[in-house]
């Protein structure tokens, strides 16, 4: 079953086309790892995903039904930084957001319990600036995971975390994924994260480019890979493709 579908959407800012013809399915239990160099338009499509902003045209459906055209519960979203309340405990910012949908039974409970799986059950109390850059992730993580989302949508999750940190992170979204059952799609510029957590990668590019007028032509998803195979080759093309040599 598909938790996310798209149909020929397209993203357009007066001339300027960002996504073009972007026609896609997420199934359930899917981790999608999204990846394309700069400016392609990835972080408009999570935006999309997201409720922040609307198609210009075409369709999109969380479970065959259509996107509620506003950030809700059935969407969670770790940014790469700025995703806590600086203001709130560790256990309030997680509480704030099942306050916030209007469920008041046991919410300390289940905050405490979502602490404990992220690995913050020692750290309830404390104020998020007293926590490290991998800490503060967990939290944005148990923060977005509260709601029991249908789809967690990572953006660069740990993009500005250590490379040891890093590798703690990979082992607990993946423990996460498999353990909740999630459905994840993140965006990232690291292509062998990408290849590492993912079950299938999309890449975002241009098909076509103009030299004489750049925001012609959109950004459409140009490589779609279940990861069930051997891929050396398409991981090449795509670190290619993203500019970047490979860690
Ligand atoms: P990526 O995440 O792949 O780096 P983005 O989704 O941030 O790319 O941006 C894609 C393109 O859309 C960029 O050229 C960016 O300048 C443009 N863009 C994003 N938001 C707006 C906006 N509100 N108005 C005009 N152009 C925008």
């Amino acid at each position: 079953m598909s938790v996310l579908s798209f149909r020929d959407v397209w993203v357009e800012y007066g001339e300027k086309i960002v996504l073009e013809k972007v026609s896609l399915d997420v199934a359930e239990g899917a981790f999608v790892s999204i990846v394309g160099p700069s400016g392609a338009g990835k972080s408009t499509f999570l935006r999309l995903v997201l409720g922040q902003e609307a198609p210009s045209r075409g369709r999109i459906y969380l479970d065959d039904e259509p996107l509620c055209p506003e950030p809700g519960p059935d969407r969670g979203v770790v940014f790469q930084r700025y995703s806590v309340f600086p203001h709130m405990t560790v256990l309030k910012n997680v509480m704030f957001g099942v306050q916030c949908k209007g469920k008041s039974t046991n919410v300390r409970e289940e905050a405490v319990e979502m602490l404990r799986h992220v690995g913050l059950g020692d750290n309830l109390d404390a104020y998020p600036a007293a926590l490290s850059g991998g800490m503060q992730q967990r939290l944005a993580i148990a923060q977005a995971l509260i709601t029991h989302p249908r789809i967690l949508l990572l953006d660069e999750p740990f993009g500005a975390l250590d490379p040891g940190v890093r590798l703690d992170m990979h082992e607990l979204i993946t423990t996460l994924w498999r353990e909740h059952g999630l459905t994840i799609l993140m965006v990232t510029h690291d292509i062998k994260e990408a290849f590492k957590l993912g079950t299938r990668v999309i890449a975002i590019d241009k098909r076509r480019k103009d030299p004489q007028a750049p925001h012609r032509y959109g950004s459409t998803a140009v490589y779609d890979f279940p990861l069930d195979k051997p891929n050396a080759a398409i991981r090449k093309e795509l670190e290619k493709m993203v500019g970047e040599a490979a860690a």
